[in-house]
């Protein structure tokens, strides 16, 4: 049917109508008062979901950009930098240091595993001469989670500055900047976060400043200092995307009115349902319970059978997308999201969904078994 499509990928994610509508109003002038009242608006939200009381930069980038705006500030040629690795996005961290000229270590922990403490705590006291540390929070590549807490609180101990990727975390899964010892924090729109997208959300701490400031490399476009100065004024550096700030206006009211604890606990739950479906249909998920992610999750297709091919299925005779795997992955698995703007509805959806795709391509599953598991854990069975 005409445009009736499920969108259960982890990015670009379903907008909800509010933020659609928020987008949908008049232009404004960036040096406008109104825009000025507009980032300051949004700047008191959005510390929250950060979890931290400095600034956050809303950036017009990709969730790349925010990225590179971590590593340009931060790092010079022939700095020493930690990577912890995870899969293809903990990859694309490292690669950035590398185009930035940094002696990039890396430690791989393979995908569909977690960053092992242990491990960074013995590389730290090994080597104390790094510049910064980069970890992923919530590895979309493989749907797993990372303690950020945990890696903070050893980072912390040491010179380096501890760089977060959050993109597919922020918003949907809690994060502590400060408490945590994070020193800089990058999310993107189009995540957890509801909107389209286009902008990268950059929080600096206190201890980064110092080592932003004294760095001699080049940058311009994506210049820290050039952000603050603005932001001084409630201001950019540079022409915003106007429409996207609007948007964020409205999804931070939406997280905050439905609170956040709320919003991770949602997206708990309905990783939770997701993971006893598949289970309950036969079918192996690829990270382990206790360290899951509660924004996507990733799911071995059976013995046999293309994921590539269920995915064929589910969009071209049912609507639905899921997201395929990544470099290594690719064919094993798929990804199913349930990030942002999801609820329960959409679990039993993409779950009912699966059933009659894995039926198709010839993977025998009793139909409804998924879907009642899912529906119990819903239920708080
Ligand atoms: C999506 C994603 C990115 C990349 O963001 P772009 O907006 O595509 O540049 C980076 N890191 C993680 C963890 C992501 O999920």
């Amino acid at each position: 049917m005409q445009d009736k499509h499920y969108l259960m990928i982890p990015g670009p994610t379903p907008v909800p109508p509010a933020v659609v509508a928020a987008m949908s109003r008049p232009m404004i002038g960036h040096r406008s008062e109104d825009f000025a009242a507009l980032h300051r608006r949004i700047e008191e939200k959005i510390r929250r979901v950060f979890g931290t009381v400095h600034e956050v930069f809303i950036l017009t980038h990709s969730g790349t950009g925010g990225l590179e705006t971590a590593i340009a500030n931060v790092v010079s040629p022939g700095d020493k930098v930690l990577a912890l690795i995870t899969g293809n996005f903990g990859e694309r961290f490292a690669k950035i240091a590398r185009a930035y000229g940094a002696e990039v270590d890396e430690i791989n922990f393979g995908w569909g595993k977690n960053v092992d403490l242990t491990v960074v705590a013995e590389k730290l006291a090994g080597d104390p001469g790094y510049k910064a540390v980069l970890a992923t929070q919530n590895e979309t590549s493989t749907g797993v989670l990372n303690d950020i807490a945990g890696i903070g609180a050893l980072v912390a101990k040491t010179p380096a500055l501890l760089l977060v990727d959050g993109v597919s975390g922020v918003g949907g899964i809690e994060i502590k900047m400060d408490e945590w010892h994070v020193d800089i924090l990058v999310t993107a729109s189009q995540k957890a976060m509801m909107l389209p997208p286009g902008l990268a959300m950059v929080a600096v701490g206190p201890k980064a400043w110092p080592v932003i400031e004294g760095n001699s490399a080049p940058r311009f476009y994506f210049s820290l200092p050039a952000a603050r100065k603005s932001f001084e004024k409630w201001n950019t550096a540079y022409t915003p995307n106007v429409s996207l700030f609007q948007g964020l206006d409205a999804a931070l009211d939406m997280m905050l009115a439905e609170g956040l604890e709320n919003v991770y606990a949602r997206h708990i739950l309905l990783a939770r349902a997701v993971r006893e479906a598949v289970l309950a249909l036969g079918l192996r998920p690829l990270a382990e319970a206790g360290y899951a992610s509660p924004t996507v999750t990733s799911v071995y297709s059976p013995e046999g059978i293309g994921a590539d091919d269920i995915r064929k299925v589910l969009k071209e005779e049912l609507g639905v997308t899921f997201a395929g795997g990544q470099g290594i992955l690719k064919g094993k698995i798929f990804r199913i999201a349930h990030m942002g703007f999801a609820d329960k509805m959409d679990v039993i959806l993409a779950v009912a969904a699966l059933e009659m795709a894995l039926t198709r391509v010839g993977y025998p599953v009793e139909l409804g078994k998924g879907v009642k598991a899912a529906q119990e854990v819903l239920l708080g069975r």
